[in-house]
């Protein structure tokens, strides 16, 4: 029998990579207690028909999807989003506005595997729903950078845009929904001829390829620029006053935008207002992104309910804390071998342990039934701090010996005082 390995794409986190990652994930729930989102957890398989209502092809033809035993057609989700948008027309239909929702947990797409990139990776979302104010949209900015910040990232910045800008000069021109995603995917790749080829009117044109001459250093000066191109274009020019508000909003609350991109596009097909993405320089990818998607929720079934969200990529965030050395801040407890010297004072050593846990430090009891020679060897080797050797003579004392394992010192400890000489 061959040894198995992972599926390609998946991989096994072992303990250092694993601390790491719900390392992040503990970073991501105190973000979210600070801005008042609640954490709801959602099925990691859902309908198929949900979960591509409005992602977008990109996505679509990347789902890990299969029939279930009673041919239900379903997928391994993909994002979190529409479980969320599927939440809100249901258990949360009648649940007061803003609703604020945390979700961290496994996403499932048939990428390329590479470095930062696999086909199963993980997520903190955050979905702010009720409301199409830019201080809502601002809010989901700023709470990424208040994340980013926690883990000790520095090197990281923002690009903003605002897909209303690019979808009202081509609804002006009447170009259909489905052509505009097109557009906008092949806009997302950086396309741009494919994009352009799929229009037809010289004024429309014209407008989309100048829009992309607009970029410059100093992002209000960009937004700036995008609302007088756009001027003559009712629904664009409203998008790109949003931008510019939602800006603002971000730069008051004391973050800084690197970029405003006017022919900034995103792979998923549901978001109707601003967008964005947080990113590392160095690395060159993106930390997460997310944007306002005001029609899926009634896409669903429900009332018309504005929203706005983000996702953030928590195995790349790890990533780039390496790159960047953001060690974790640690409240580190102190660990401690437990060896009973045979048979006999096991059952007492079980004890100690127990008792030692109870005040907090961490007991790693001798279960090999090693001598204790080789059971120091061994608690060296897994940098323990001490060790506790349970012998009979001490016990008839109600002492064990207590060996610091980095000053190689030892002494004789009664075991009601153990826990306080070890926590120090
Ligand atoms: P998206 O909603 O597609 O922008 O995804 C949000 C975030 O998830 C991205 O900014 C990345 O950080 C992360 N992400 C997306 N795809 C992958 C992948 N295949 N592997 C690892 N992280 C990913």
């Amino acid at each position: 029998m061959p040894t198995f390995q992972p599926v390609r794409g998946m991989r096994d986190l072992l303990p250092d990579d694993a601390e790491m990652l719900t390392y992040v994930m503990s970073k991501a729930r105190e973000t979210a207690e600070l801005y008042g989102y609640r954490e709801v957890v959602t099925p990691v398989i859902e309908p198929y028909e949900l979960l591509s209502a409005k992602s977008g092809e990109e996505i679509r033809q990347r789902m890990f999807t299969f029939k279930d035993m009673g041919d239900r057609t379903v997928a391994l989700r993909p994002e979190f989003t529409s479980s969320i948008a599927r939440l809100a027309t249901t258990a949360f239909k009648n649940e007061p506005k803003p609703l604020r929702t945390l979700s961290i947990g496994s996403v499932y797409r048939y990428d390329e595997p590479q470095r930062g990139r696999y086909r199963e990776f993980y997520q903190s979302d955050f979905e702010i729903i009720g409301t199409s104010n830019p201080e809502a949209d601002s809010e989901i900015v700023l709470l990424t950078d208040r994340f980013m910040k926690s883990v000790g990232l520095s090197n990281y910045a923002f690009k903003l845009g605002h897909v209303g800008v690019i979808r009202g000069i081509l609804n002006q021109a009447n170009v259909d929904e489905k052509t505009q995603n097109a557009i906008l995917q092949h806009m997302d790749k950086k396309e741009f001829n494919e994009a352009f080829e799929l229009i037809s009117s010289e004024e429309c044109l014209t407008t989309l390829k100048g829009s992309l001459e607009l970029k410059t250093e100093d992002v209000f000066k960009t937004a700036e620029r995008i609302e007088s191109h756009v001027e003559g274009y009712c629904k664009a020019a409203e998008s790109a006053k949003e931008l510019s508000d939602i800006l603002k909003l971000v730069t008051e609350g004391g973050c800084p935008v690197k970029s405003v991109e006017p022919a900034f596009a995103r792979g998923l097909e549901y978001y109707t207002g601003m967008i964005f993405e947080v990113y590392v320089p160095e690395l060159d990818i993106a930390l997460g992104g997310g944007g306002r998607y005001d029609k899926l929720i009634e896409l669903f079934g429900g009332e018309p309910t504005p929203a706005t969200g983000v996702a953030h990529g928590l195995d790349r965030i790890v990533l780039a804390m390496q790159t960047q050395k953001a060690v974790p801040a640690k409240n580190r407890r102190k660990r401690v071998a437990v060896v009973p010297v045979n048979e006999t004072v096991k059952a007492e050593a079980l004890r100690i342990s127990e008792m030692l846990r109870e005040a907090g430090i961490v007991v790693e009891l001798e279960v090999m039934g090693r001598k204790i020679a080789k059971s120091l060897e061994d608690a060296d080797k897994r940098k323990v701090d001490y060790a506790v050797i349970v012998g009979e003579r001490e016990l008839k004392q109600s002492s064990a010996m207590l060996k610091d394992l980095a000053k190689r010192e030892q002494s004789i400890v009664a075991i009601s005082e153990l826990a306080k000489k070890i926590a120090g």
